[in-house]
């Protein structure tokens, strides 16, 4: 006799009714309606690990969902009748990583990806219960390590930093083994002939050895992006998958257009290496740029938005219409209107040996991933506006002090009042006004730093290894080769900003003037960060990201 009850064999984090809720008949039967009812047999596996994804919904018997290894297998969790199969690459279309196999013959429902998007956009009832389980299976299959990429690397290299954040920042499940804590891993690479100088090594798909790879051989190892149809004209091209990009996307998929991101890093943008943002309306406790910007870009996909990772505009090809992007790897994407949302680079210190440091002693970004690697240390942030004093309280929590340090003689200028109260209250934090960082030491991670008093003229040198740069940004343009008019600073003009002069000189074929965010090529727009004016937050990035799409329909019906 088999048994029928849903089971999850190892202990899970979130509450199993959620992560496997069970149907009632009227949904199912709304469900059997976009897809085909066919019967299994035991043993039959209905997708296999590495292929694209389907939807099954079990009416008879059970699904296993497991976990293949080499000669091996784990069953991660089997659903019975009324519960259904899918995590989040249902929406994204990548490739899943577990086996789908019916453990006992019976009936399911089977629904192309397709059909499962189209009923999400329509059934809010469904979509809730379906978007919060395939997200909570995300979250429990990241906090169980269950994916399909091993990170073998070191905390003093900044290859495997660079790579834990690309991934944790794609939301992709991965198993990390450290070289400096475990010797057999370090055996077993001199083993295989792999070098210091290969470090660190990705194992992708169980199959591929990547050794020190870029994020685009690891997207497209790990199969993150569709293939660009370079024939299809898009409504929408947006360059950029921060906040802005992501409203946007949001915003233009939701209202029915064809809508394409091209993003050459990870969603969420800066906002995605935020701590906390805390001024973002409808959080009254914060919420993490991480969380914010995955909820955006899985809303974004499930609108039918196609978002594609590691893939960088190299330039803008302005002379005819339909306009395209052209891209790193040499592919092409026509769009008949473009956002530009690529929003701006943080600054670095202006030190000859910085580059020797990033990813190992100095980082632009005060995430999870880094408040580990300066767990108990002596840490510096420097810098005086927001995301300085948010990175200073947030690593307060976990590092034995945290020296901030600000040029000017205060901070009143430059950051929010509740952040200032903070930091003043705040025993582990070490507020230190006119003073800057003058020389960095060490060989493959950083050691040691010299400080310098502008004002006494004073210098020491403390042994700390960790420096937080938070310093501002300047606009992600030089890729845009003088298609749009950028300011003196390299921001982009966009509306009333662009003056009659402005708009004569760069022949402005249009007898209307430029849509409020529109550049001074038409159909073309720029919205957050990368627009000169913008209000660098959060929750204008997203507004313009939104407004963008009315003046985009606008232009459309042109
Ligand atoms: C550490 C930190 C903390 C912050 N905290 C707060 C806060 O608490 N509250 C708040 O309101 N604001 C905060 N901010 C500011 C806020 O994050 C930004 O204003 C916001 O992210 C801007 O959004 P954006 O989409 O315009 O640009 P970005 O967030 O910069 O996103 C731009 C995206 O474009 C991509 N890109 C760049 N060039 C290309 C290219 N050529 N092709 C394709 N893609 C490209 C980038 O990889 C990036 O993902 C913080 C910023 C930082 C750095």
């Amino acid at each position: 006799m088999t048994d029928t009850t849903p089971s999850v064999p190892s202990p899970l984090t979130a509450a199993l009714d959620r992560l496997f809720p069970t149907l009632t008949p009227a949904q199912v039967a709304r469900i059997a309606a976009h897809g085909d009812r066919r019967q299994v047999q035991r043993g039959e596996v209905l997708v296999e690990a590495g292929e694209n994804p389907r939807f099954f919904v079990v009416t008879a018997g059970n699904i296993e969902i497991v976990r293949p290894a080499r000669g091996t297998e784990e069953v991660v969790a089997v659903c019975g009748p009324g519960q259904f199969t899918g995590e989040v690459n249902m929406l994204s279309g990548r490739r899943g990583f577990l086996r789908i196999r019916a453990s006992a013959s019976g009936e399911v429902i089977a629904v192309e990806r397709e059909h499962l998007l189209a009923l999400v956009q329509t059934d809010s009832e469904l979509s809730d219960i379906l978007m919060r389980a395939f997200i909570l299976r995300r979250v429990e299959l990241i906090a169980r390590g269950i994916g399909d990429a091993v990170l073998v690397g070191s905390s003093h290299s900044s290859g495997t930093l660079r790579i834990k954040e690309f991934l944790t920042r794609n939301g992709h499940p991965y198993s990390y083994l450290d070289l400096d804590r475990d010797a057999d891993v370090q055996d077993l690479l001199d083993h295989f002939h792999i070098t210091v100088a290969d470090i660190p090594v990705v194992i992708c798909r169980g199959e591929l050895v990547l050794r020190n790879p870029s994020n685009q051989q690891i997207a497209n190892c790990l199969g993150f992006n569709e293939a660009i149809d370079q024939t299809q004209i898009r409504d929408l091209v947006i360059l950029g998958a921060g906040p802005a990009g992501l409203a946007a996307a949001v915003y233009g998929a939701s209202e029915g257009l064809d809508v394409l991101v091209l993003e050459s890093d990870a969603p969420g943008g800066q906002a995605g290496s935020s701590s906390k943002i805390e001024n973002y309306l409808g959080f009254p406790t914060g919420i993490s740029g991480h969380e914010l910007a995955g909820r955006a870009y899985t809303q974004a996909q499930k609108f039918g938005a196609q978002i594609l990772i590691a893939k960088c505009a190299k330039r803008l090809a302005c002379d005819r219409k339909p306009y395209a992007i052209e891209l790193d790897d040499g592919e092409r994407a026509p769009a008949r209107a473009v956002i530009i949302a690529t929003g701006a680079l943080y600054r670095r210190l202006s030190l000859d040996n910085v580059a020797q440091f990033e990813g190992a002693g100095v980082y632009y970004g005060a995430t999870f991933v880094e408040s580990q690697l300066c767990r108990d240390e002596e840490v510096i942030v420097v810098g005086g506006g927001n995301s300085a004093g948010q990175a200073a309280v947030f690593l307060a929590q976990t590092s034995k002090c945290v020296h901030m340090l600000v040029r000017s003689d205060g901070l009143a200028a430059s950051m929010s009042r509740y952040l200032i109260r903070r930091i003043e209250e705040n025993p582990a934090i070490n507020l230190r006004t006119c003073t800057e960082i003058v020389s960095l030491e060490g060989s493959d991670h950083l050691e040691r730093v010299q400080l310098r008093n502008k004002r006494t003229g004073k210098t020491e040198t403390r042994d700390i290894r960790h420096i937080f740069v938070m310093t501002g940004a300047v606009p992600n343009t030089a890729w845009l080769g003088g298609c749009v008019l950028l300011d003196a600073k390299g921001f982009i003009k966009t509306g009333t900003d662009l003056s009659p002069e402005d708009l004569a000189a760069t022949r402005w074929p249009l007898t209307r003037p430029p849509h409020l965010l529109e550049t001074s090529l038409p159909g073309v727009f720029a919205v957050g960060d990368v627009r000169a004016g913008a209000i660098k937050r959060v929750a204008s990035a997203v507004g313009e990201g939104s407004i963008a799409i009315a003046s985009v329909h606008q232009i459309l019906r042109e």
